[in-house]
């Protein structure tokens, strides 16, 4: 049997932020789909990683896929989505790494539980509104989304679908409108906002 193994009841966040060498915190992209989120979100972990910071972007891809592979579009659905994500959003968070969800998330209700939920954790919510007017996105439509939802193939598709309105964000920390401004300028408005309120320093300090 091992001998020489410490063991704390429980680490404290300020003992395991020490080890880690890093904050937790979550970024909370929101936006019609074809805004960009993914694409901001993943440029922004990308830059993260490259200064040294352990970041993570939960999508579609590995959540709907997943763990919320039960849900579907509905509002009830919806709502128990985005408490799923807000949850391991903050598991991520407590654990001292930089969480980046991308996700649609078109409720303000739902939203303020996601922030209230990391408040009670006193864990930073950083909410991002990635904006772009619903004529761009139509436009965009990198899936063919929107012009299935036109033709009512899909149904309760935001934005599109009457049953499913996108409601912005009131104060968002971070606003940023893709029909203006590139993915490098995104990430750059995230992260000054960051830097600015001393939440991470780029390079990360003791990095390699
Ligand atoms: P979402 O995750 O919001 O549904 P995606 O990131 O999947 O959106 O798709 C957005 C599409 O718009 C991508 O094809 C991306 O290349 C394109 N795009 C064009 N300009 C921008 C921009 N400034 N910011 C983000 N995406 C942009």
């Amino acid at each position: 049997m091992a001998t020489n193994i410490t063991w704390h009841p429980g680490l404290t966040r300020a003992e395991r932020t020490t080890y880690v060498n890093q904050p937790g915190f979550t970024i909370w992209l929101t936006g019609l789909s074809a805004s960009g989120k993914s694409t901001i979100a993943t440029a922004l972990e990308q830059h993260l990683l490259h200064n040294g910071y352990s970041a993570y972007r939960l999508d579609g891809d590995n959540i709907r896929f997943g763990l919320n592979k039960d849900l579907g579009f509905s509002p009830t659905d919806r709502v128990e989505n985005i408490r799923r994500i807000s949850e391991v959003a903050k598991l991520f968070a407590d654990s001292c790494t930089i969480a980046i969800t991308s996700f649609i998330s078109p409720y303000l209700a739902d939203r303020k539980l996601a922030r209230d939920l990391h408040d009670e954790g006193q864990l930073r919510f950083v909410e991002v509104h990635v904006d772009i007017p619903i004529e761009v996105a139509e436009q965009r439509d990198p899936k063919g989304l929107y012009k299935k939802a036109r033709e009512g193939i899909i149904k309760d598709f935001t934005g599109v679908s009457g049953n499913a309105p996108y409601e912005k964000p009131v104060d968002p920390e971070v606003y940023i409108d893709t029909s203006k401004e590139s993915v490098e300028e995104a990430v750059a408005k995230i992260v000054k906002y960051l830097t600015e309120n001393g939440i991470i320093s780029l390079p990360k300090e003791g990095a390699a």
